[in-house]
């Protein structure tokens, strides 16, 4: 079994008190490698090392030109790993293969190609201030230690996610994937290293959240905390930057519940296609996954039939076989809470029309599959309505009037995608308006691509990622005054 130590100033360095976890299969519940685990000491170690880097000015200070050549050998890299490191994402999370080739590692990619791109772009502003006395400017600074912190749902993805625009604008990282999931972004290490990346800009460490996270997004040195995950998470880090010496920027990319609207003049077809996209990619374990459909009562019976149609053809199964569509759940106990959820629906009153049980035919009953799921006669005031299962569940409510179907999918604590489909302008531009969500599709769905920001409102989320938007997340503001009046100040008047 492979072993990965932490990452720290381009060593890879044992756990100081010798502890070590395993990451699993999760459609085989196996081990397949074997993590250093960081205490308390190596967090501050790492800490320190990326602070030394910061202050050192060897990345803050570096030509912009050649930070982004670092990154794209890195980009580059990757690249040439890809199909490795697909497969690595895959044994890990337990999506198919499929998945993990066409959409995860190359939006690491991505990112890091793009965000290199951008360090050469960060220009200040000069702002005009009345009287023609001072010349005032805007000039944009790094935090210094960024804390990169992540789930399991993406590993590569959201990990560069955050590391790219971070180390981009110049400062130095820890990053803290999730311990579900950790192999990846551990990975990255080598990559950084055979790119000349610089010792200390990017250091990566490995624990579970409750110790290795909470020592990490606690340390004083600790300037910014990029967070994806959960909404109990998310508050606890808000308090940790409150209580600190030095209260820390903090930006939270957290739980969704995305309503889908079906207006009876939709594409019918296309409308299903990409409901399906949206709440089985990843066994339905994405943030921003569809997972209330609002179906119009005049388009009910015929969209129902071919959903349903379509969602029992989908194939589970082995995660190494390109056919796989549907792969397995991160843990046993991401399984029960699943199952849970769904056998409850059905106490409150909601009929399973497809799925609505584990997928256990051997040898898959050693991993965590689950039927996609559909449940009809749901309320919207129902927990399944409601709450965040992170699995394959759609919950379907049907509707008559736009307005209604507007207020059910705003009536939610969680605002981060919402879908609309429509052929009718006038309905998709009102709606935009009136639809509370970081994200609006309207006539797509769940298309997220680096260049343009992401992130949610409500409980969702605090700030946004990616694009140019999600870059000045990372920057500090610097309002710069010059005198260039003809005298300089008395303001109380003195003579002498
Ligand atoms: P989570 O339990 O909140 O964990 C996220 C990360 O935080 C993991 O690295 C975890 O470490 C760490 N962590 C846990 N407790 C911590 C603490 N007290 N202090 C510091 N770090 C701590 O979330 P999850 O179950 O992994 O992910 C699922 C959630 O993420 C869902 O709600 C999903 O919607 C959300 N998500 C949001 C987005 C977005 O962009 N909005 C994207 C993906 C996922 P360990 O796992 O090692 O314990």
């Amino acid at each position: 079994m492979q072993e990965f130590k932490l990452f720290i100033n381009n060593e890879w360095v044992s756990s100081s008190d010798n502890k070590k976890f395993e990451s699993l299969d999760p459609s085989k519940n196996l081990p397949i490698a074997e993590l250093h685990l960081a205490g308390e000491k190596d967090v501050d170690i790492a800490v320190k090392a990326a602070k030394k880097t910061f202050e050192s000015g060897v990345w803050s200070d570096l030509d912009p030109d050649k930070r982004a050549d670092i990154m794209l050998k890195v980009a580059d890299i990757m690249r040439k790993r890809l199909k490795e490191l697909a497969k690595w994402e895959s044994m890990d999370t337990g999506k198919p293969i499929m998945e993990t080739e066409n959409v995860d590692i190359h939006y690491a990619i991505r990112a890091m190609e793009y965000f290199a791109n951008q360090s050469r772009e960060i220009k200040g502003e000069v702002i005009p201030l009345p009287g023609n006395v001072a010349f005032d400017w805007i000039s944009y600074e790094p935090y210094g230690v960024v804390a990169c912190i992540t789930p399991w749902n993406f590993p590569l993805h959201l990990a560069t996610r955050c590391i790219c625009p971070a180390i981009a604008t110049g400062s130095c990282v820890v990053a803290k994937p999730s311990s579900l999931a950790p192999i990846t972004p551990t990975i990255l290490g080598e990559i950084l290293m055979e790119a000349g990346m610089p010792a200390g800009v990017v250091n990566i460490i490995n624990g579970p959240g409750g110790t290795t996270g909470e020592w990490l997004t606690g340390h004083a040195d600790v300037r910014m905390i990029s967070f994806t995950g959960s909404l109990a998470v998310g508050r606890k880090l808000l308090e940790v930057s409150s209580k600190s010496p030095i209260i820390k920027k903090v930006i939270l990319e957290l739980g969704g519940k995305g309503p889908f609207i079906a207006e009876p003049d939709c594409d019918i077809d296309g409308a299903i296609n990409s409901l399906i996209v949206g709440f089985c990619l990843m066994q339905g374990e994405v943030c921003c996954a569809s997972t209330r459909l609002y179906l119009h009562d005049d388009i009910y019976n015929e969209f129902m039939e071919k959903l349903v149609r379509r969602v029992n053809s989908l194939k589970l199964g082995d995660i190494s076989d390109q056919s796989t569509q549907i792969g397995s759940l991160i843990s046993r106990d991401q399984l029960e809470k699943v199952d849970s959820y769904v056998k409850n629906a059905v106490k409150d009153g909601a009929t399973i029309v497809c799925g609505g049980e584990k997928f256990d035919e051997p040898p898959f009953d050693k991993g965590s599959y689950y039927r996609p799921t559909i449940l009809e006669n749901v309320k919207n005031t129902m927990r399944c309505a409601r709450e965040e299962i992170f699995g394959p569940v759609l919950v379907v409510i049907r509707y008559r009037h736009l307005d209604e179907a507007i207020a059910m999918a705003n009536d939610n604590q969680y605002a981060l995608g919402a879908t609309l489909w429509s052929e009718n302008p006038k309905t998709l531009f009102y709606a935009s308006k009136k639809i509370d969500a970081g994200i609006l599709w309207l006539n797509t769905n769940v298309m997220s691509k680096i260049e343009a920001p992401y992130g949610g409102n409500k409980n969702s989320g605090l700030g946004r990622e990616d694009g140019t938007i999600g870059l000045k997340e990372y920057l500090k503001v610097k309002n710069n005054v010059l005198f260039i009046g003809k005298e300089y100040d008395n303001f109380y008047g003195f003579k002498d």
